[in-house]
């Protein structure tokens, strides 16, 4: 997609903080953190939002989740964190390449955001 934000910091066109990369996901710092660790983990492949994991593209979906354990694990995250993705309008989602927020570093509400 080659309007896609998220596609762009996959390609390096534009600018982001790399925490993990392989050759199916890409892993870097939100822009605007609403924690002391916020990381947007994201697939290779453009996927628009939840809508669209079927069963031909849901192989990246686990293996994202193998990726988040790691990272937080990486970051130092023992006492816990959160994996969220927001799918549509009412969830407040604002980019259409489906990413996986992994939120930590401080006791986080249920409600927030
Ligand atoms: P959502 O609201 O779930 O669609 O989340 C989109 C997220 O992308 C927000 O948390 C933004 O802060 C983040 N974001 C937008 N542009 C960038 C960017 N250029 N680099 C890093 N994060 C970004
Ligand atoms: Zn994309």
């Amino acid at each position: 997609m080659s309007d896609c934000l998220f596609c762009k910091i996959i390609k390096g066109e534009i600018p982001s903080t790399k925490v993990y990369e392989d050759e199916l996901v890409y892993a870097f710092k939100d822009i605007n953190p609403i924690a002391p660790v916020h990381v947007l983990i994201i697939p290779k492949q453009h996927i628009s939002m939840l809508w669209d994991v079927n069963e031909e593209n849901s192989a990246v979906i686990s293996h994202i989740y193998e990726v988040a354990g790691k990272i937080a694990k990486e970051l130092g995250l023992e006492n816990g964190f959160r994996v969220a993705t927001n799918c549509g309008e009412d969830a407040g989602q604002t980019v259409f390449h489906i990413h996986f927020h992994l939120i930590g570093g401080r006791k986080l509400g249920w409600e927030e955001q």
